[in-house]
C-alpha cells in the first residue's frame, strides 16, 4: 500500500490535478496496486480553510505520505500580504535535491526538433537559491547602494547525490548515457566540485555512458541538436534555464512534467505555473500533470522495489502516447479541441 498526498494548489491546478489523480487511479486499479489517498488543504484553499497557504496539518501529514502529487501554486491567487513561497522551503523540509524533468517530443505535436529524448536532473536545495540554502536570510545582501553580493553553495554530498540519481536513472533507459553540465574552467572551485563527484559517481557504473559539457556550449548545442542528449545532470541555476529551454524545444509548458525526489520521498509537480489567464475554463492541457503522476508511480516503485508502481506508471505512458498520436482528444495548446476533463477522460479510456 502506498500512501499519496494530493495537493491541488492554485487556479489550473484545480482543474489538472483532479485529472493525473483520476489517471493514477485508473492505471492503479488496473494493475491492483492499493493506493492511501490523501487530499490536502495548500495555497488559496489552504488560507481559507485553515488560515494559512501551507497550514500545518498538511505538513504534518506530508511526513508521513510516500509522494505527493502538487499542483501549481498562484501567488495572485492569495489575499493580498500573504504570498508566503511554497515550492522553496517544501523542498528544504523534505530535501527533495533533484527535480527530473523529462523533455520529449511527439511527431504530431509542433516542436522546434523531433526526436527528443531527454531526461534532466537539477540540482534544487543548493546553489544559487537563497531559500535554500540559508538558515535565516537570503543568499543576497547589498552592503551599500553600488554593490550587490549573492553567494552560491556547492556540497560534495549535494553533488553527489544528483549524480547518482542521474545513474540510476541513465541505468533503466537504453541509450545509458549521462552528460554533466558545469562551467569548470571557470569556476574552479564550485563547479570543480560538482564536476569531480559527477566523475566519481561515473566509475561506479561502468554500465553507463559519462560525458561533460560546458554549459554555455551545452545551450547551443540543445538549440541546434538536442537528439544525442539522454540523461542531463546540472547545478541548480543552470538547471533552471535549461530545463525551460528544453521544454521549450518539445512544444512548450503543457507538455513539461517533472518530479522532485528526495531519498525517500517525492512530489510529482509538472513545470507550468497556474496559469490564472486559462483558469476556471476547463481547458488547460492536463499532459504536464498526468506524467508527472506517472513519474512518482515509477520512482516509488524503483525506490521501494515494488512492480506494481512501475507497471502503473507504464500504462499511463503508453496511454498517453494513443492519446497523442490518434489527436482526436488533445486540448487547444495541442491544436485540438479536447477539454481538460476531455483529455484525462481519453487517458482513462486509453488505460481500458
Ligand atoms: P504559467 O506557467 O502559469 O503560464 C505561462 C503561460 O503558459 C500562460 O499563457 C498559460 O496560460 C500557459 N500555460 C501554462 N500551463 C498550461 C497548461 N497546462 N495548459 C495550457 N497552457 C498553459 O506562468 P506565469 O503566468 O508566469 O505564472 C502564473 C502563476 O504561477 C504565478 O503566480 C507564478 O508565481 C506561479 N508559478 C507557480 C509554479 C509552481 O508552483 N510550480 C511554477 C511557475 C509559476
Amino acid at each position: 500500500m502506498l500512501k499519496i498526498g494530493i495537493l491541488e494548489g492554485d487556479d489550473i491546478g484545480l482543474e489538472v490535478v483532479p485529472e493525473a489523480v483520476k489517471v493514477m487511479k485508473a492505471a492503479a486499479a488496473k494493475v491492483g496496486l492499493a493506493v492511501d489517498w490523501r487530499p490536502l488543504p495548500i495555497g488559496r484553499r489552504g488560507h481559507e480553510t485553515h488560515g494559512h497557504t501551507m497550514p500545518p496539518v498538511t505538513v504534518a501529514t506530508l511526513k508521513e505520505v510516500d509522494g505527493w502529487v502538487q499542483g501549481p501554486i498562484g501567488h495572485n491567487a492569495y489575499p493580498r500580504g500573504d504570498a508566503t513561497f511554497i515550492n522553496p522551503p517544501l523542498r528544504k523540509m523534505f530535501d527533495l535535491f533533484a527535480s527530473v524533468k523529462p523533455v520529449k517530443s511527439y511527431a504530431n505535436i509542433a516542436s522546434i526538433h523531433k526526436n527528443v529524448d531527454i531526461v534532466f536532473l537539477r540540482e534544487v536545495t543548493e546553489g544559487m537559491q537563497s531559500s535554500s540554502v540559508t538558515h535565516a536570510g537570503t543568499g543576497e545582501f547589498r552592503p551599500n547602494d553600488d554593490i550587490t553580493i549573492g553567494h552560491r553553495v556547492i556540497t560534495r554530498k549535494g553533488s553527489n547525490r544528483v549524480a547518482r540519481a542521474a545513474f540510476e536513472i541513465a541505468r533503466n533507459r537504453p541509450r545509458r548515457r549521462v552528460t554533466a553540465v558545469h562551467k569548470e574552467p571557470v569556476y574552479r572551485l564550485a563547479c570543480g566540485m560538482f564536476a569531480e563527484e559527477c566523475r566519481k559517481v561515473a566509475t561506479e557504473y561502468p554500465d553507463v555512458k559519462f560525458d561533460e559539457v560546458l554549459v554555455d556550449g551545452f545551450a547551443m548545442k540543445l538549440v541546434m541538436a538536442p537528439q544525442p542528449f539522454d540523461v542531463v545532470v546540472t547545478t541548480n541555476q543552470f538547471g533552471d534555464i535549461l530545463t525551460d529551454e528544453g521544454a521549450g524545444l518539445v512544444g512548450g509548458l503543457g507538455l513539461a512534467p517533472g518530479l522532485c525526489i528526495g531519498e525517500r520521498q517525492a512530489m510529482a509537480q509538472a513545470t507550468h505555473g497556474s496559469a490564472p489567464d486559462i483558469a476556471g475554463r476547463n481547458i488547460a492541457n492536463p499532459y504536464a500533470m498526468i506524467m508527472s503522476g506517472a513519474m512518482l508511480f515509477q520512482w516509488l516503485g524503483r525506490n521501494r522495489g515494488m512492480s506494481a508502481p512501475v507497471e502503473a506508471a507504464a500504462l499511463i505512458e503508453r496511454a498517453m502516447d494513443r492519446v497523442i498520436a490518434e489527436a482526436t482528444s488533445l486540448t487547444a495548446d495541442l491544436g485540438g479541441t479536447a477539454s481538460t476533463s476531455g483529455m484525462g477522460d481519453a487517458v482513462v479510456a486509453a488505460i481500458g
